[in-house]
């Protein structure tokens, strides 16, 4: 990420970051790849295993709340394929998936994206 928070919100027909790492014209670590879906480290990890996992064809996903009917498969694809991750990733202990949406949820990326978090125990993020 760039050194500021400020949203990453691609125009019409711009690339987002996370496109451009589909492209493989911003570098990333890539810990699983399918069809579908891309996976790879975070670069800024808030837990030792910090993974985001995001849909190849963003097709309109920039945010969770903009989610459409047509997008069910995707969403179904993108929980197995983060259960498959967690278990090459060996986080048998327990795991953490997250959304973030938009400004009050912390989103910086407007490429709709999974966290996958663990590798160790991690905090009450609800208290
Ligand atoms: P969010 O706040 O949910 O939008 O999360 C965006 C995440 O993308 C943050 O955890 C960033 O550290 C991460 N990020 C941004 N740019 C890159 C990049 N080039 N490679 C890997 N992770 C990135």
């Amino acid at each position: 990420m760039s050194e500021s928070n400020s949203p990453h919100i691609p125009k019409d027909g711009e690339d987002s970051i996370f496109d451009k790492i589909v492209k493989r014209e911003i570098p990333s670590t890539v810990v699983y790849e399918d069809d579908l879906v891309m996976a790879f480290r975070d670069i800024a990890p808030k837990a030792p295993v910090h993974i985001l996992l995001i849909p190849k064809n963003r097709d309109g996903l920039t945010r969770m709340s903009v989610a459409e009917e047509k997008h069910k498969a995707i969403f179904g694809h993108m929980l197995w394929a983060s259960s498959e991750i967690a278990r090459r990733e060996g986080l048998a202990e327990g795991w953490r998936l997250v959304i973030n949406d938009g400004p009050n949820g912390g989103q910086v990326v407007y490429h709709l994206h999974m966290h996958i978090l663990g590798g160790e125990k991690l905090g009450d993020f609800n208290k």
